[in-house]
Formats: structure tokens, C-alpha cells, sequence
């Protein structure tokens, strides 16, 4: 089971709860029992398990609850808070924030294979395309090849890095990158330190040393999301030795343990900053709980492609504003296209636009962009004032789309195949509105 199956389990529990016309007491600890099991199976604690089981069932008290409330709204309301909980490290700590102008220093630690050497390319070009100067530093020398492997990632991403292939002590190579790197005036560099199997001694003893060496403004260590609730004893671990500031869980896309691993470390109450969802430069994301949960459950993460999108400095224009406010167009469909095709894999991207991925489904990267090719070919072919329309201007005049087809080479069939994709997404973008104005209204109630 794969995160994405934990969000569609939790959702269908609650659609079918809200959508019988019997909603009372017994089909409601129903949808807590179905929800619990979910989680339990993603490896989530059975204690924090239990804390959400009684919350939700606490926030929704039946006997006392007046004849006019909306009990739908309420459930779904105190389903998406309580998960929030459940995720939502309340960090103890101030998160880092990096200055322009000056060098900060980041030093990444974790067990090997978890995904170390991949998520310092990718925080570092994070950080490039924010505009900061930023670069790796090579500090694992204990596994060969670890060097050429940092080397290539970061070649790939245009990232200057530093590394020695005759130096043996770690400390050594990583004073002289820092020091190097901070010379060159670099403002963000992150240091990668070698991971082993297992927690030995030895590792821990070289943490120790190339903390001393390079005193990091921030640590972090990295999991991989599929050791679920281990996460939390494997943290422990490690900040008893490198007393490292934040969490990165990397391989969220591959597990439902992720809800596990993610729960876990936010019991600890150490902030998670980013999680991997890919193994694509790309595949990073910030980590907010409310995002998160709002992601798991389908419901998009406009934001995060908002960050995203701004990251790569593509054009934007209209389209996230148009979705917060209920509407999207057939342009909005024309734009989103084209920039989901400058944005990296597909199947990533999707995710994130409501309504995407079930388009999607059952195909490889390679057919999603022919597809998405003839789509955009379709888009070109119509007037301004089709683009701008909300797409009922063809059903009240079809030879619209046999014009359409003729000049972009296509099928009336797929001209009307598009225009249903629209219809579909527009229709998503009217609920996603809402239920960001929902979600707004219900914080803004709660003071949050
Ligand atoms: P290290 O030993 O900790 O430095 O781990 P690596 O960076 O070499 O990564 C180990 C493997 O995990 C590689 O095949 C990566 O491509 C893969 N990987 C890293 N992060 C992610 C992620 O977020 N998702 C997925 N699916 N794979 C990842």
C-alpha cells in the first residue's frame, strides 16, 4: 500500500460516511474504525492511533449536537484536523533560515541507502533556484564511489562540489570544502557524510568529528520512510550523538509507511523540513502538514505547486488564482499542460493538479507526453475567446471542435475526450475552491 492508497482509503471511508443517509452513531465509529485500520497498516504508531480514534470521536458528539448542524462538514472537519495532529511536529526549534550574503553550512547524516547522497543534490538546487549560491561538499569517504556518485549528481545539476579521492579522514576533506567553498563566498554548503549499515560506533564517532570540524548551522538527518515507526528509535539514536536539528524523510512516493515514519518523527516533536518524493532532482518537497494532508487526501497542493512552478520560473499567470476562487478555464487547462510538460516526470506533477492523476492512470511518462502534446496541439487551435471560455461555448456549437481537430491534426473524438477532461478538472477546481474557502473559514473559526 503506497501513501497515495492510505489518502484514498481514509477519503472513501469518509465519502461513503456522508454520502449514506444514515449517518448516525454506528456507521460514524464505522468510518473511525476503517480510518484506524488504514493507519495501523501504515505503520502508525498503535498509541498515536489511539489518541486520533478518540479525538475524532470526542469532536463529534451525536447525543448533543443540535438538529441543524452540518454533521457531514463536521466530520470531515475534525478528520482532516486530527490527521494534521498526527503529523504536525510543533517544533520546538526556530526552522533554519539561510541568509543571502552569508555562508551557511549544512551537514547531512543518516544510514546508508537512506537516500542521503540524492537529497543533498536535490537541497542544494532547492536553494540555487531560491536564489542562493549553493554547493556540496563530499565527506564520505568511506564508501567508494560515493565521491563519483555526488560528482555526477551534481554535475547533472550544474552544482559545484568538492571532494578528494586520495584524502582518508572525512573531518580533513570536509574542513577544506567548507573553508574552500567559504573563501568562494558560497552561501549555502552542504556537507555529505558517509552512512553505514547499521549505527555503529565508528559513524558515530565520525559525525562527531566532522560536526567539530565544520560546526554546521544546521543538521539533518536523513530517513527513509519505509522503516515506518523505526523512525522514531533511529532518530533518537542520532540525536544522542549528533544532536542534529531536523529530519528530511526521503521515499515517501514508494510507501504507506510514510504515514508511519512522518507520525513517528513528529511525536518527537523534531521538525521535518522537506520530504523525497522521487528520486528526480525535483522530487523535494517542503514538508507543511496541512499540505501534506490536504495532498494525501486528493484534494491537491496548490500551494506546493505554486512553489514549485515559481521555483522553475515558469508562467504562471492566472490559473492558481482562477482555482482559489472555483473557476478554470479551457486556457487554464492549455497553460497547465505546457507547464506540466517543462516540470519533470508526469506522474509527479499530477498529484498536485486536482483531478490529474486520475487522467493519467495506466500510462507510462512517454504516452502521458504524446498525449499531453496532441492536448496542447488542440488548445492552439482555438480562438481567444474559446480559451477563455468555460468550455460550454462547444457543446452549444459543435463544428467548433471539428474545426479544431481538422487544424490541429487530431480526432473530433480527442477534441471531445479534452473538453471532458475539462469539464472534469473544472469541476474539481469548483469543489477545491470551496473547500480551500472551507478550510480558511473553519481556521479562521478556530483562531488558527
Ligand atoms: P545514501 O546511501 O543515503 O547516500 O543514498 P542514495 O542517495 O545513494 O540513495 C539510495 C537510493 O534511493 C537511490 O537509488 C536513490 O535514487 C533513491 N532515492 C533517494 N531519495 C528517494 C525518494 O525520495 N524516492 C525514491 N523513490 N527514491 C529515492
Amino acid at each position: 500500500m503506497v501513501l497515495q492508497d492510505l489518502g484514498r482509503r481514509i477519503n472513501a471511508a469518509v465519502s461513503d460516511l456522508t454520502r449514506s443517509s444514515n449517518l448516525d452513531e454506528k456507521a460514524f465509529d464505522g468510518m473511525i474504525k476503517e480510518i484506524c485500520s488504514a493507519l495501523l497498516e501504515a505503520d502508525v504508531n498503535v498509541r498515536l492511533v489511539g489518541v486520533l480514534r478518540k479525538s475524532i470521536k470526542s469532536s463529534v458528539n451525536f447525543k448533543e449536537l443540535a438538529p441543524n448542524v452540518n454533521k457531514k462538514r463536521l466530520i470531515q472537519k475534525a478528520v482532516f484536523d486530527e490527521l494534521v495532529k498526527l503529523v504536525d511536529p510543533h517544533p520546538h526549534t526556530k526552522p533554519f533560515n539561510p541568509k543571502k550574503g552569508k555562508p551557511s553550512v549544512i551537514m547531512m547524516v543518516g544510514l546508508q541507502g537512506a537516500g542521503k547522497t540524492t537529497t543533498c543534490t536535490k537541497l542544494a538546487r532547492h536553494y540555487q533556484s531560491r536564489g542562493f549560491k549553493a554547493c556540496l561538499v563530499c565527506a564520505d569517504t568511506f564508501r567508494a564511489g560515493a565521491f563519483d556518485q555526488l560528482k555526477q549528481n551534481a554535475t547533472k545539476a550544474k552544482i559545484p562540489y568538492y571532494g578528494s579521492l586520495t584524502q582518508t579522514d572525512p573531518a580533513v576533506v570536509a574542513k577544506e570544502g567548507v573553508e574552500k567553498f567559504k573563501k568562494e563566498k558560497f552561501e549555502i554548503i552542504i556537507v555529505d557524510t558517509s552512512g553505514r549499515h547499521r549505527q555503529e560506533d565508528a559513524l558515530f564517532q565520525e559525525m562527531v568529528d566532522i560536526q567539530t570540524a565544520v560546526k554546521p548551522d544546521q543538521t539533518i538527518m536523513v530517513l527513509d520512510a519505509s522503516i515506518g515507526q523505526q523512525a522514531e528509535a533511529q532518530s533518537k539514536a542520532f540525536y544522542d550523538t549528533a544532536a542534529f536539528g531536523a529530519i528530511i524523510i526521503t521515499k515517501t512516493d514508494g510507501h504507506a509507511s510514510g504515514g508511519g515514519a512522518i507520525s513517528a518523527v513528529a511525536a518527537t516533536g523534531t521538525p521535518i523540513v522537506f520530504i523525497g518524493t522521487g528520486e528526480h532532482i525535483l522530487d523535494l518537497e517542503r514538508f507543511a502538514p496541512e499540505k501534506f494532508v490536504q495532498k494525501l487526501l486528493g484534494m491537491g497542493d496548490i500551494q506546493g505547486l505554486v512553489e514549485h512552478v515559481q521555483s522553475l520560473k515558469l508562467d504562471q499567470k492566472d490559473t492558481m488564482k482562477h482555482i482559489a476562487e472555483g473557476v478554470f478555464t479551457v486556457r487554464d487547462l492549455r497553460d497547465q499542460l505546457s507547464n506540466i510538460m517543462k516540470m519533470g516526470p508526469l506522474s509527479k506533477m499530477a498529484g498536485m493538479i486536482p483531478g490529474m492523476s486520475g487522467m493519467m492512470q495506466g500510462m507510462d511518462d512517454e504516452e502521458g507526453s504524446i498525449k499531453l502534446k496532441r492536448m496542447i496541439y488542440m488548445c492552439d487551435s482555438m480562438t481567444a475567446k474559446e480559451l477563455d471560455s468555460d468550455g460550454k461555448i462547444f457543446t452549444e456549437q459543435p463544428t467548433r471542435m471539428t474545426r479544431i481537430a481538422g487544424g490541429s491534426g487530431t480526432s473530433v473524438r480527442e477534441v471531445e475526450d479534452l473538453l471532458t477532461q475539462h469539464k472534469m478538472m473544472a469541476g474539481m477546481a469548483k469543489k477545491m475552491g470551496g473547500n480551500m474557502k472551507n478550510i480558511q473559514r473553519a481556521q479562521g473559526a478556530m483562531g488558527g
